[in-house]
């Protein structure tokens, strides 16, 4: 047996029930968020649960904190004091860089194809076409937002393209976003100008 104490920062929770998909028997849901199953609240958002558990719990206690993206999940082994899952987030071994890249100068094309991305005010969508060959469409993702459209291209379409192109697209689909928001004009390439109503 393990003695263990899950510390819970509900303020912190994103609510993706990542925790709850690992360990079903401690999170439980609760609207945006989850809840610790017979926590206890220690003041603010801050709930803990201190008990034993037999060697395969504790495990699963343990891979429910891990998988918390946003360190909102401590473990500590209460016998030894030991921070088992720590809820700080650790700066030992960063390595810190400035940003550095020359668009101009450094610009390579992807071989595998090039986007082109519009909005379609009527429909409210963001429309995205991949070109393999030049003015030759060969696949067009329609959707609400930049998250269902890079995900559906990404992971059901699984256009191979390289890791640079994918984070163009990121940028570009957040852009075409805020434009049909926001009622301006969105060029591909071009910075946004909140002027330029539509
Ligand atoms: S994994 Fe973390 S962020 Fe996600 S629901 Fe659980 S506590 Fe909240």
């Amino acid at each position: 047996m393990k003695k263990l104490r899950i510390k819970f920062d509900k303020n912190l929770c994103i609510g993706n029930k990542a925790c709850m998909a690992v360990d079903s028997e401690r999170w439980i849901n609760n609207d945006d968020k989850v809840d610790l199953v017979d926590g206890k609240n220690e003041g603010g958002e801050i709930y803990t649960l201190e008990k034993e558990f037999d060697e395969d719990d504790a495990k699963v206690v343990i891979e429910g904190a891990e998988v918390c993206p946003v360190n909102a999940i401590g473990v500590v082994d209460v016998e030894t004091n030991e921070d088992i899952v720590k809820m700080e987030v650790s700066e030992e071994g960063n390595k810190v860089v400035n940003a550095e890249y020359d668009d101009d100068k450094e610009f390579e094309v992807d071989p595998k194809g090039y986007f082109l991305i519009k909005v379609d005010r009527e429909d409210k969508k963001i429309e995205v076409a991949f070109c393999e060959k030049p003015n030759e469409v060969s696949l067009t993702v329609r959707g609400d937002n930049p998250l269902e459209i890079y995900q559906t291209i990404i992971n059901k379409e699984k256009l191979e393209i390289r890791k640079d192109h994918y984070a163009y697209l990121g940028k570009e689909l957040e852009k075409a976003f805020i434009a049909l928001n926001e009622d301006i004009e969105y060029v591909q390439d071009d910075e946004l100008d909140f002027s330029k109503k539509v």
